[in-house]
């Protein structure tokens, strides 16, 4: 009986997504509680190609970097964050991190820097504008996608400024977008269990509210696979979806699961996210954000493989090069730290789709031939 009640539910979804209507909590749990793991691409799918998607799929060349592993925060989750009295904690001094990512840039013409760190409570914030200024004037061309929500709220406590002050002065330095790091799951009872020491959820959603009123186009995501229910998953996606609404401002969605290596969590007997479960949400995260353009099939942490068959689950992105990837590895991601562009482009002709190079901001740089 409950199969055939999921089925008609199912259909119900369907006709939803073909007269192209919005859907709610109720249909994202239904989605989500199905085993039709290939109803859900589909569908997904459909509902991309009826907003005006195409078969490119896109990519960045672009370098990562960690300007510290010094965090204060200690997210049960995290297997990257360090004391600063470890061993191994890592603090770049600037022009250091600079001529290491021009070095880099001799040999790869990466177009974007996406960088992280720790909240470290040992930094001034004339750091986090110094750095900035100094990857700009030493990276001319390089698209700067810098700082989480969380480390800009990190950075308003060490200064006494409000965000919009902190963005603004990261702007003028040359700051071009955010990345969506640190959203994790909005939910309060799920932050208080893996995130205590992060800043609320809606905290995140009013820094990126205000990026967007400055004019910055951002990212966003969500970390699953932990202690968050289907209704929580949901829930967070319709909040993303409510800000966009708004402001428009969200580039794209990235769907991040959790890996429990290294982390408090695995101690606890906790497991990687399955491969149903990571095509669930990419074609879930598709039909729910009907007003975010782009979806990534996130390979770090997902694998190649399984990202590929993601483009059919909604899909449209694939990321990117990502030289030197740190924080999903220290977790225990068994891909490569890079992936170059050759193998991108095979990846994505392999699936019937078009490889298409893009800036941060989805510009077209290079196309090539969907294969014969
Ligand atoms: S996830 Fe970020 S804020 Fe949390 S402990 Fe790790 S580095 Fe710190």
């Amino acid at each position: 009986m409950a199969t055939i009640a999921r089925n008609i539910a199912l259909q119900e979804i369907r006709e939803k997504v073909v007269a192209g209507e919005r859907l709610d909590l109720d249909d994202g749990i239904t989605l989500l509680e199905s085993h039709d793991v290939l109803e859900l691409g589909e569908l997904a799918d459909l509902a991309r190609r009826q907003r005006g998607g195409t078969d490119d799929v896109f990519f960045v060349n672009n370098l990562y970097l960690n300007y510290t592993t010094i965090c204060r925060v200690k997210c049960k989750f995290c297997a990257f964050a360090r004391t600063s009295k470890q061993a191994d904690a890592v603090m770049w001094d600037i022009p250091d991190l600079v001529a290491h990512a021009q070095q880099v840039r001799e040999h790869q013409e990466f177009t974007e820097i996406h960088m992280v760190g720790g909240e470290n409570p040992h930094l001034d914030f004339s750091y986090y504008t110094d750095i900035t200024r100094a990857l700009k004037e030493g990276l001319p061309g390089v698209d700067l996608k810098l700082f989480t929500a969380s480390e800009i709220h990190h950075m308003t406590r060490s200064c006494d400024m409000t965000h919009e002050q902190v963005l603004r002065e990261l702007i003028d330095a040359g700051l071009d977008t955010l990345p969506g790091g640190g959203a994790e799951v909005f939910a309060p009872r799920v932050r208080k269990i893996i995130a205590p020491g992060k800043e609320p959820g809606a905290q995140w959603l009013e820094t990126h509210r205000i990026a967007h009123g400055l004019g910055l186009k951002t990212h966003c995501t969500m970390l699953y696979n932990h202690v968050e229910t289907y209704e929580e998953r949901i829930e967070h996606l319709l909040s993303l979806r409510d800000l966009q609404d708004e402001t428009g401002g969200f580039m794209a969605f990235i769907p991040l699961p959790f890996h429990p290596q290294n982390t408090v969590f695995e101690r606890r007997g906790w497991k990687f996210s399955t491969g149903q479960d990571d095509l669930k949400m990419l074609a879930v995260s598709r039909l729910m954000l009907d007003n975010i353009e782009h979806v990534k099939a996130y390979w770090i942490m997902i694998s190649t493989p399984l990202a590929q068959v993601g483009l059919s689950f909604g899909a449209n992105d694939i990321q990117g090069t990502v030289v030197e990837e740190k924080i999903a590895h220290a977790a225990g991601a068994v891909t490569p730290t890079e992936e170059k562009i050759a193998d991108l482009v095979r990846v994505i002709q392999e699936a019937g789709k078009i490889p298409v190079q893009r800036d941060t901001f989805y510009n077209e740089l290079r196309r090539w031939d969907a294969r014969a």
